[in-house]
């Protein structure tokens, strides 16, 4: 097949090259007004093609390898006292697989255990070229179903206002969960 990328073969979606180079992941931090932060690998506008496949065939396949790439590494350089559980936000299923589902995954460590389908909203309108007003009258509610006393981490793909990110937290807080960070691919907001 060829790279996406650079359109050169490759028996990877996008090319080691590719991976090496252009995808070297950085932290990007973000702190929310209550100070809870959250951590980006990438700026939206660098890895902006490649995120918008993820409702295509090969979105997968390039989630995966994005995952690969950072959330793993990360997960790999992560110690903490404590057993830390993952929750992708709102991993439902489209298109035959969750992009969210996907990089919680890729923190499966000896530190990091990920949980599915206990963070689910019920509000599923889109927020995307919605204004922060918007976002704020029309949370997600979230239901989370897993284990109080337990300490957490967040995971997303895309942060953008925060919005969602700061609901889900606060429902861990409201579920006895103790929600260290969140992780997501890209942060939307431009340097
Ligand atoms: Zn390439």
């Amino acid at each position: 097949m060829k790279c996406i990328t650079c359109k050169k073969y490759s028996l990877k979606i996008i090319c080691k090259t590719c991976q090496n180079t252009l995808l070297e992941p950085k932290i990007l931090t973000r702190t929310l007004p209550d100070g809870f932060k959250i951590y980006s690998f990438y700026h939206y506008s660098e890895i902006e093609d490649l995120l918008k496949t993820k409702h295509t065939h090969i979105g997968a396949s390039v989630y995966a390898i994005l995952a690969n790439i950072s959330f793993r590494r990360f997960s790999d350089a992560f110690t903490f006292i404590n057993q830390v559980y993952a929750f992708p936000i709102d991993d439902h299923v489209k298109n035959g697989y969750s992009h969210t589902a996907i990089l919680s995954n890729a923190l499966k460590s000896k530190n990091i255990y990920p949980i599915f389908s206990s963070l689910r909203a019920k509000n599923h309108s889109t927020y995307s070229g919605q204004t922060l007003e918007y976002r704020l009258q029309n949370p997600r509610v979230f239901h989370y179903t897993f284990k109080r006393d337990i300490d957490a981490i967040l995971v997303d793909d895309i942060v953008t206002s925060g919005t969602t990110i700061n609901e889900a937290k606060n429902r861990l807080l409201k579920s006895g969960v103790e929600p260290l960070f969140a992780l997501t691919l890209a942060d939307a907001r431009e340097p």
